[in-house]
């Protein structure tokens, strides 16, 4: 689908149904996007979920950002979701005398605090946390790894290194340290004052880039005061040692492959991608790809087939979500770029493979009625041929349950909570509807079916599995599975509160 920029305008409400495609697209807005129209056009184009890089811009644009998002919702009928990404301790050098100087190879250099202008035998590194930590051996990358250096020794005040690939080397480019656990607080200055920011914004989810370790997370924990869910980006060696405990701690991950491949080197990336999507299914935390996979189209229209064929894998694979950087933030084809996820995703999963490839990674059901539940709703939906999975929910605990199981029909999500439906938006398969609370049993399953055929997701004579907690607002209580068949009049002469 190509979309022309000046004819793809929304109209009304009716524009965009519920997605057929499970996999979600998260896009990076910025300046190639961040209009209320863009925002618009792109959420039409296919984009489940928005994100916003702290690391560029200042707060107080990101404020009309924010509305124009979330006012997609009355537009579109829709909940909206939001991801803020902070910076994190995102290293750089200082700079240089001339702008730029050349590092040539075999040569020494030198890193220290001293804040004059660097040359092409030293730098200011304005992180004083690293010359405690570095180890003679350990290796210093600059600009995305393109420079290697390897520390030859080091005190408090200066890391002596020898330039193993040299090349040329400008103002504030960023440093990767690779070999050695930096104890550096995961969040920044900047940080919890784009946190703050963004809680108070209401975001959905926060991210929190080079978490090193579980403890990372708990800070920011207490900061999110539950406001936000949080989202744990991989891109250090040191999380790949600590994973299942990290992603235990977090709401979601994302495999952040730019970093993650400056760190390491990049063929290790994509087993790493493979481990990383495979430990967060299994602990039925949703996960994001990201990074360059349609790179080229920041320039061109159309993506290479390598591209392609990436953001396959990662459908594949089973990621929940897929996501755009610099393609749609930055780049000249915004909307052809998610209007390509969008395609992607719909061909691999009209695939008749998609869903054995999918169940490839095998996720057991924890031990709990809940969850033995939803892997039963799975295996009954198959069995029966019904059309969906309908669950109630107010904290996404059963939703996020029956995504991880994977099955092969929508999940329809009630939830009475608008915060609930707008976190659930980065899930594999879900639509989320924010909507009243019910009093009983009968209206439960009244209104599961009214709200599929209303969202298209079934129709007259179809079966539906309906999934929900009795007594009713008792949280974490699903304990009932029903499979109803859907007449076809369950909307004539309604006039209830969820009719429109
Ligand atoms: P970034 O994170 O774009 O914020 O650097 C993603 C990555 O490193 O892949
Ligand atoms: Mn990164």
């Amino acid at each position: 689908m190509t979309l022309d920029p000046q004819n793809a305008r929304p109209t009304d409400k009716e524009t965009v149904l519920p997605r057929s495609r499970k996999v979600r697209v998260l896009a990076t807005l910025g300046p190639a996007s961040d209009t209320p129209e863009m925002i618009a056009t792109l959420f039409q184009a296919g984009a489940d979920a928005f994100r916003i890089n702290m690391s560029h811009g200042d707060q107080e644009s990101k404020k009309a950002v924010i509305a124009a998002i979330r006012s997609l919702e009355e537009r579109f009928n829709r909940p909206s979701t939001i991801l803020a990404d902070l910076q994190g301790p995102k290293l750089r050098v200082g700079k240089f005398a001339d702008g730029r100087v050349t590092l040539v190879t075999g040569s020494t250099f030198t890193l220290d605090h001293d804040t004059t202008p660097g040359d092409a035998t030293r730098v200011r590194l304005p992180h004083r946390e690293i010359f405690a930590a570095i180890e003679p051996g350990a290796r210093l990358l600059l600009d995305d790894g393109k420079l290697v250096l390897r520390v030859t020794d080091h005190d408090a005040d200066r890391i002596v290194t020898t330039v193993e690939v040299g090349g040329p080397l400008s103002d504030n480019k960023g440093l990767n340290v690779p070999d050695v656990v930096v104890p550096m607080a995961a969040l920044t200055e900047k940080d919890r004052s784009d946190l703050a920011f963004a809680v108070d914004q209401g975001v959905d989810w926060i991210a929190l880039s080079f978490v090193q370790r579980p403890e990372d997370l708990a800070e920011a924990r207490k900061l999110i005061e539950g406001r936000a869910a949080l989202l744990a980006k991989i891109e250090k060696p040191a999380a790949i040692e600590r994973l299942d405990e990290i992603v235990e701690l977090c709401d979601g991950v994302m495999v952040a492959r730019g970093d993650l491949g400056v760190e390491l080197p990049p063929q290790s990336v994509p087993p790493l991608q493979k481990r990383i999507v495979e430990t967060a299914r299994r602990m039925g935390r949703p996960v994001v790809v990201a990074t360059q996979m349609l790179e080229s189209m920041i320039v061109s229209p159309s993506p290479t087939r390598a591209e392609v064929s990436d953001v396959a894998t990662a459908i594949y694979d089973g990621a929940d979500a897929i996501m755009l950087s610099a393609e749609s933030a930055a780049g000249q084809w915004p909307i052809e770029s998610v209007a390509m996820m969008n395609a992607i995703g719909d061909a691999v999963e009209r695939d008749p493979m998609h869903g054995d490839r999918v169940h490839f990674t095998v996720t057991r059901p924890d031990p709990t009625t809940a969850d033995a539940l939803a892997e039963a709703a799975k295996n009954i939906a198959e069995t029966v041929s019904a059309s969906a999975i309908i669950c109630f929910t107010t904290s996404g605990s059963t939703a996020r349950r029956i995504s991880r199981e994977r099955p092969g029909v929508p999940i329809l999500v009630l939830t009475p909570s608008k915060d609930t439906a707008r976190r659930l938006g980065l899930l594999w398969g879900t639509h989320n509807v924010n909507t009243r609370d019910v009093e009983s049993f009968e209206e439960m399953v009244a209104k599961a079916k009214r709200i599929a055929l209303r969202q298209g997701i079934a129709k007259a004579g179809d079966s539906v599995i309906v999934m929900a907690g009795v007594p009713f607002r008792t949280p974490g209580s699903t304990n009932v599975l029903h499979v109803v068949r859907i007449v076809g009049d369950e909307l004539k002469d309604y006039r209830g509160p969820d009719a429109r």
